[in-house]
């Protein structure tokens, strides 16, 4: 992907196409002026140079692309969803009622693995996903990383406990996402439950029931006694519908990488997040800084799939190494391609850690304190 001349990028830098070359050269590049110079060596040489050059990459190139892409080849995708709340309020055993109402999950009969992310099939049909670390690290860590995965936050109150710190706190980050959320009132089988007590609190907070005029879907459950998480499940569902969720499947697949390990048996194994396009087996992955092809890939159950759609988490073997969770992968042509882009970013993220620092002074002065 050769796009930039050195002339080009010396006249964007406001430098001597010379000193340019020269800094090509000091790094084992030799070019002419009219020379066209592959994406990621030109952001290397800028940010060698003192440039905080924009990743102009094979990656944002598709990106760019997406971005334009024709509206008539867009089809409904289902939701991504995370559940949050104040800790012992419920989230895992919400979790936990969620996947065992999962219509699909008991028919492969396997053992349920934790690969970070699963879907569930509805009654009425319709598919949702969930990310698998309730909390706000994971939520937080992946938006810090500018990745944007989640649909609608499903927000647990205890309704015997009401609104704590981490319900404010969750409150806020979706809030800062422009993220929905749809209140699970939880413990309702608790002889202390006061359900409409935790609606008027957290209306103090900005979440509004429906029924009062407001915008917050809010449903009372018992994830403990697995009461009404069918209707949760069918109001998230709604609420997807009405944000007209969508993606073109019928491109490559790109996404996010919502958890990585290296497996003692199955070696780099990552849970990747279709976000647009398909997935399929034998696709060349460029993920952050590793790179791979798809051999094999599995849902929570151990189902194989050979191609999986947008909004689909599937476990994914054929990675060189174990990426970070909030990676963002896409699919290239070709394997070298994958393999030099990924070689690339990673000089780049080595050359841009050894960048001297000119702030140290403040930091010895913290360190004193
Ligand atoms: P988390 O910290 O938000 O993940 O909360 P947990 O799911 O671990 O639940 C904390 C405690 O509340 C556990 O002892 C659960 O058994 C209990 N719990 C969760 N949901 C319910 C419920 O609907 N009813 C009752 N009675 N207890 C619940
Ligand atoms: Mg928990």
């Amino acid at each position: 992907n050769e796009l930039v001349t050195v002339k080009d990028l010396s006249e964007k830098m406001k430098l001597k196409v010379g000193d340019v070359i020269k800094k090509l050269m000091s790094m084992g590049t030799l070019v002419t002026i009219n020379q066209r110079l592959d994406t990621d060596i030109a952001i290397l040489v800028a940010s060698e140079l003192g440039y905080d050059a924009k990743l102009v990459s094979i990656y944002s190139e598709e990106k760019v692309e997406n971005k334009i892409e024709d509206p008539a080849k867009l089809k409904p995708r289902s939701p991504v969803v995370t559940i949050m709340g104040h800790v012992d309020h419920g989230k895992t055993s919400l979790l936990d009622a969620i996947r065992s109402s999962n219509v699909a999950g008991g028919e492969h009969g396997g053992i349920t693995q934790h690969i970070g992310a699963y879907r569930v099939l509805t009654q009425t049909g319709g598919y949702v996903t969930f990310l698998d670390t309730p909390g706000h690290e994971a939520f937080t860590a992946m938006r810090s990383r500018g990745a944007q995965v989640t649909d609608v936050v499903i927000l647990v109150v205890s309704a015997t406990d009401g609104v704590m710190p981490q319900t404010i706190e969750a409150i806020n980050h979706a809030k800062a996402a422009n993220v929905p959320v749809i209140v699970a009132v939880n413990k309702i089988d608790l002889p202390g439950a006061d359900p409409q007590k935790i609606r008027q609190e957290l209306s103090n907070y900005g979440l509004v029931p429906e029924d009062w005029g407001g915008e917050n879907i809010m449903i009372d459950i018992s994830a403990k006694k697995r009461l009404h998480i069918d209707s949760l499940l069918e109001m998230v569902l709604l609420k997807a519908e009405m944000m007209e969720l969508k993606a073109n499947p019928d491109r490559s697949a790109e996404g996010i990488v919502v958890e990585a390990k290296l497996d003692p048996r199955k070696g780099p194994v990552a849970t990747l997040l279709v976000q647009t396009g398909t997935l399929k087996i034998g696709d060349n992955l460029v993920i952050g800084t590793t790179y791979g092809k798809v051999r094999a890939m599995s849902d929570e159950h151990g189902k194989r799939f050979t191609e999986a759609v947008p909004s689909t988490p599937v476990e994914v073997l054929g990675i060189n190494e174990p990426p970070q969770a909030g990676d963002k992968f896409v699919v290239v042509s070709h394997e070298s391609h994958a393999r030099e882009i990924a070689q690339s970013r990673k000089e780049k993220a080595k050359a841009a850690s050894l960048k001297p620092r000119h702030h140290l002074s403040l930091l010895d002065i913290s360190a004193g304190n």
